[in-house]
């Protein structure tokens, strides 16, 4: 299968309300230029300085997404750039993501990660923690960042009633969300979850958007 096909088939089996990120990490620019030429304009990384180096080599009017863990001392790489960061996991980032998107004259679209999964391994927030950030005086006085909404990763099991668990879990935080009041930096539209092995589940569970490599660009 070439990827312009599993480009398609993907996108067939989606429904069109839901955005595709195709995670290119570790992919040479080449299989990134075949999936753009098959009409993909989202990618997704989880290297900072990866993904600068593809940025600048790559079609302008690609949108990037940093779906990894943000290291803090990286962050100006990718500041005049990045569409879209997942992976916010404290104020003390959110507070850095701010101040370098304000060297730019930018406000930078951030999720929060929530941790959902069962495994210590996985980054993120809990509900309390979400609520105490986005209620905090800090957050508040914020004007280059806007939070866009929510970002989790379900356990890596077979086991299809947890990773539904999971998910249900970060779409009942999502739509408590959606019951505030928006405000200049908070307006919660987009619930990142789904990877390769899950994103039917997670399309199932109120996903708006998935983040998908190996089902696209191969094995890793
Ligand atoms: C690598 C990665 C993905 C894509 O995983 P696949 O299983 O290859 O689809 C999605 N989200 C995050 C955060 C990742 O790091």
């Amino acid at each position: 299968m070439s990827i312009r096909n599993n480009l398609l088939e993907i996108r067939e089996a989606i429904p069109e309300n839901v955005s595709l990120v195709a995670v290119s990490k570790t992919k040479p620019n080449e299989d990134i230029l075949e999936a753009y030429e098959a009409g993909q304009r989202i990618f997704g990384e989880n290297k900072i300085q990866e993904m600068s180096a593809k940025q600048q080599a790559l079609p302008q009017d690609i949108e990037w997404h940093m779906i990894g863990h943000v290291q803090t001392n990286k962050i100006k790489f990718m500041a005049p750039y990045v569409a879209l960061v997942h992976g916010v996991d404290s104020l003390k980032l959110l507070q850095e993501i701010d101040k370098q998107a304000a060297k730019h004259q930018r406000v930078i679209a951030c999720l929060l990660q929530v941790h959902i999964a069962n495994e210590e391994t996985k980054f993120g927030l809990d509900a309390g923690e979400v609520n105490e950030l986005l209620g905090s005086e800090t957050f508040r006085k914020m004007t280059n960042v806007e939070i866009k909404g929510l970002m989790g990763m379900a356990s890596f099991t077979d086991d299809k009633r947890q990773i539904q668990n999971e998910f249900s879990q970060l779409k009942s935080l999502f739509d408590d969300l959606q019951r505030l009041p928006k405000t200049h930096n908070f307006n919660p539209e987009i619930l990142s979850m789904g990877m390769s092995g899950d994103y039917s589940i997670a399309i199932a569970c109120g996903s708006t958007m998935v983040r998908i490599g190996s089902s696209i660009f191969g094995t890793r």
